[in-house]
Formats: structure tokens, sequence, C-alpha cells
């Protein structure tokens, strides 16, 4: 089937204690499409990456990757994880470990791989984001768009079919927002599926195949880029980009 969506959730629903923070929330991603989600702080868009994942549980409805229903729990969900690579706000490296072994570190442990074939597959991902020279270094001797740019070639080195980013530049320099920004938009012109909550509208105007709007743990509106940003609907859409832009 051509038509399976590669991330579909469909009535899901979430609370932390009396907190409603997902709400009958329904998001269809096709193969290769960018959606990047918008929306004030607390409206739920970091625990709707988190669900995807698993990371967070839901309390109902249902959510698939590549038309599989995410189980529970046990080996089923780990090699669904490994599906999806998810990069956040803070960078998450093993300071312990060089940039290499970051890298090689989950394909060797999960995946199965053998160290040569790992290192060479960690090495291409790492020239692919620019940062092959910095290998054996370890992450606080690299900048932060630099330790982005490992967190992204850590998360494609699991072949992931799917790659959630939350607010991926939020917590970076200025003068490094771009290089993190530039190698997400060539994995999107690649055909990443990808899911990007960000407050980048440069990115999200370029980027995005849609914008998927939040307010409060709903799905407010879903359209094109194009269309959301000069032709808002909802007055909470209309509010947001007032403040923003
Ligand atoms: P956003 O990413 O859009 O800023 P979040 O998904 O982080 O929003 O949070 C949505 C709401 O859920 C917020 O009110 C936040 O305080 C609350 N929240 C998030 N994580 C937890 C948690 N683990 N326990 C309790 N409340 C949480
Ligand atoms: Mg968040």
């Amino acid at each position: 089937m051509t038509d399976t969506p590669m991330i579909r959730m469909a009535s899901v629903e979430k609370h932390f204690g009396d907190l409603h923070v997902l709400r009958n929330i329904n998001l269809e991603v096709a193969p290769g499409q960018v959606v990047v989600v918008l929306g004030p702080s607390g409206s739920g868009k970091s625990t709707l990456c988190r669900t995807i994942n698993r990371l967070e549980p839901i309390d109902s409805g249902t959510i698939e990757i590549d038309g599989k229903v995410l189980p529970e729990e046990g080996k089923a969900l780990a090699a669904l994880r490994a599906d999806v690579g998810m990069v956040f706000q803070s960078f998450n490296l093993f300071a312990h470990k060089t940039i290499l072994e970051n890298v090689t570190l989950a394909p060797i442990k999960v995946r199965k791989m053998n160290k040569a074939e790992a290192e060479a597959k960690g090495m291409a991902l790492l020239e692919r984001v620019g940062i092959a020279d910095q290998r054996d270094k370890y992450p606080a001797q690299l900048s932060g768009g630099q330790q982005q740019r490992v967190a992204i070639a850590r998360a494609l080195a699991m072949n992931p079919k799917v790659m959630l980013f939350d607010e991926p530049t939020s917590a970076l320099d200025p003068e490094m927002v771009n290089e993190v920004l530039d190698v997400m938009t060539t994995l999107a012109k690649e055909g990443m599926t990808m899911l990007v909550v960000t407050h980048e509208m440069g990115f999200a105007r370029r980027a995005a195949d849609r914008v998927v709007f939040m307010a409060n743990g709903e799905i407010v509106e879903d359209a094109p880029p194009d269309e959301f940003f000069t032709n808002p609907k909802s007055a909470r859409a209309k509010d947001f980009l007032g403040k923003i832009l």
C-alpha cells in the first residue's frame, strides 16, 4: 500500500493528573512529508512528540508508525521506537563518549551492527552533518550547533523512518541556528518524514508541507504554510502570529 501514513494518530487523549494535555488528536503524516508544529508554550507540543515514540503513554486512542500500532511495552516497542528518531532542545549526547562513539553506540547495541560497519556508517553520517573532523572529541569540546548536528547524526544512525525534532535550535546561540536548520532542510529535501516543533518561522515557510497549530492540547489548524501564515482562521492562531511575527 502506498497510502499508509508514516505517522497516524487517531483520537489520542492524554492527561497529566487533572490537566488535559492532548485532546482528541487526529494527525496523519504521509511518507516524506514535513510537518511543523507551532503553538504557545504549554499547548502540548512536546507531549505530542513524546507520545509518538512512547516516551509518554497515552490514555486512549491509537498511534501507528508506518501502519503498525505502537505496542505498550517490550521488544516490539523497542523496535518501533528505533524507527522514530528524536532530537531534543538539549542535545543529550553521552558526555563521556567521543563524537563517533555517540553515533555508533545504539547501532552496535540495539541494531547489533558490527563495530567496523557502525563506524563506517557513523563517519558517513558525521560527514553529512559537516562534523567528521570532530570524531575523536567529547561533546563538551564542541559548540552547541555542532553538538546538535551530532545529535541528528546519532538519530539517523538507527535508520529511522521518522524524525521528530522538539525545538532543536531553541537552546542555541543565534549564530548557530542556521547550521542546524540547514542540516534539517537537507534532510527534508532528501525525503525524510519529519515532525518539527520550532519557532523558526523561516524554516516553517521554507521546508514544511503543512503547519499544525496547537493550542490548549488541541490541533486548532492544519494547513500549508502559505495559507497558515497569510490567512490563519482561528482567533488563537491570529493572536499567536501577532505575537511572534
Ligand atoms: P509545549 O511543549 O507546547 O510547551 P508541553 O507538552 O511541554 O507543552 O506541556 C503541556 C502541558 O503539560 C503544560 O501545562 C505542562 O506544564 C504539562 N506537563 C508536561 N509534562 C508534564 C509532566 N511530566 N507532568 C505534569 N505535567 C506536565
Ligand atoms: Mg515543548
